[in-house]
């Protein structure tokens, strides 16, 4: 017997044997492996940020990260975990959550309905870490397929909204630069939650009459004083207020949601899927972030059921490469408000993905989440 005529026969054995566990994929994909070999690795990266960022109760100058990569059939998807300290998530915690992760058990990658709650069971919270694993196998899959993500989902990319740019709270000085600088941007994203808001609002006011949206992040304390500070903003061109109050006091949103004459938006009240249709009559919209709702896989669905609900969407971030910003950025044309700027803000970028032309989120023709990792 010749060794091509063994092999064929090892090789129809092990067909055979394969089929009896899995007949409808060896027939229906006869290409594919009968068993997943993608590989997954990870690697802790650090963000440097232009600027100090100040918010309602936080300074930092830089952002832990974890890059993330699967690889399969000679492609690379790319994903990213994005870990702001006061979130809770660590490169640490990221390291023991992506060491659990185990693709290969997975016999077909393009099954997120499977693997992505499989993911999700391995250990509670984490969401970062999630949200890393969801970009890259979207990534891939949308490489493999060789079409961007807002082609598969049916969308238009000359629809993508404008972004904001994100004015953190600071001196009077460092605001008017900072209003300055942020000249191709057609909303600014003012951070309140202070006791220096009316300050930050009127620097601004003498640079600038461009739309603002303002994030107390959760800093006002008293709902009389937080409706009264509205009232206020509502006089000086702000477009809506996001997280005005500490998250777990939704009966006092609630409140204010009746009085409030700009629309309110949730943020830290609104983590993933299942919190949306809690928050209907508490807020107006919902602020989605894939490292909060563990990718964009559930900030897709988010989007559906807010839609349902007749609630506004604003799509999110953190600071955060231009690998999980242009992730983001291909659900962006489903949105009416984007906050994106997360890239821009950052001195270390190590990808060239969607861009901000002339303020608006402009996506590429490239596969996957479109992105090219740099050098
Ligand atoms: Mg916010």
């Amino acid at each position: 017997m010749s060794i091509n005529r063994r092999s064929f026969l090892r090789n129809a054995a092990l067909a055979g044997a394969a089929a009896a566990f899995a007949p409808h994929r060896l027939f229906s994909h006869p290409n594919h492996y009968l068993v997943n070999d993608m590989k997954l690795r990870f690697y802790p990266y650090t963000l440097e940020l232009k600027h100090t960022f100040t918010i309602a109760n936080f300074s930092r100058t830089t952002t832990p990260d974890m890059m993330v990569e699967v690889e399969k059939d000679g492609i690379i998807g790319y994903g990213e975990a994005s870990m702001p300290p006061y979130l809770g998530e660590s490169q640490e915690t990221a390291s023991a959550f992506l060491g659990k992760v185990d693709l290969s058990k997975f016999p077909d990658p393009f099954q997120f309905e499977e693997i992505m709650p499989a993911i999700d069971a391995i250990a509670p919270g984490n969401p970062a870490a999630k949200a890393a694993v969801d970009i890259a196998l979207h990534d891939w899959a949308g490489k493999k397929m060789g079409q961007p993500w807002y082609r598969i989902w049916g969308l238009n990319p000359a629809k993508t909204p404008v972004t904001s740019f994100t004015i953190g709270i600071d001196t009077e000085d460092v605001v008017r630069q900072k209003t300055k600088e942020a000249d191709i941007y057609k909303i600014l994203k003012v951070k309140l939650g202070r006791d220096t808001d009316k300050m930050m609002i009127e620097t601004i006011r003498q640079v600038t009459d461009k739309p603002i949206t303002t994030d107390a992040n959760q800093g006002w304390k008293n709902r009389d004083e937080a409706l009264k500070m509205i009232e206020w903003l509502a006089t000086k061109g702000v477009v809506f207020v996001e997280q005005p109050m500490p998250k777990e006091q939704l009966d006092d949103i609630a409140w204010l949601h009746e009085r409030s004459p700009l629309p309110l938006m949730g943020d830290e009240s609104v983590q993933r899927l299942a919190d949306v249709k809690k928050v209907q009559g508490v807020f107006d919209g919902i602020n989605i972030k894939l490292m909060k709702c563990t990718g964009i896989r559930e900030a897709y669905k988010m989007i559906i059921l807010a839609r349902a609900l007749g609630m506004k969407v604003m799509l999110g971030c953190m600071t955060e490469t231009s690998c999980a910003i242009s992730a983001a950025a291909q659900l962006s044309p489903l949105v009416d408000w984007a906050d994106l700027d997360g890239a821009v803000l950052i001195k270390n970028d190590l990808f060239d993905g969607s861009t901000i032309v002339d303020g608006k989120v402009t996506l590429n023709d490239r596969p996957g989440i479109g992105v090219i990792k740099k050098k």
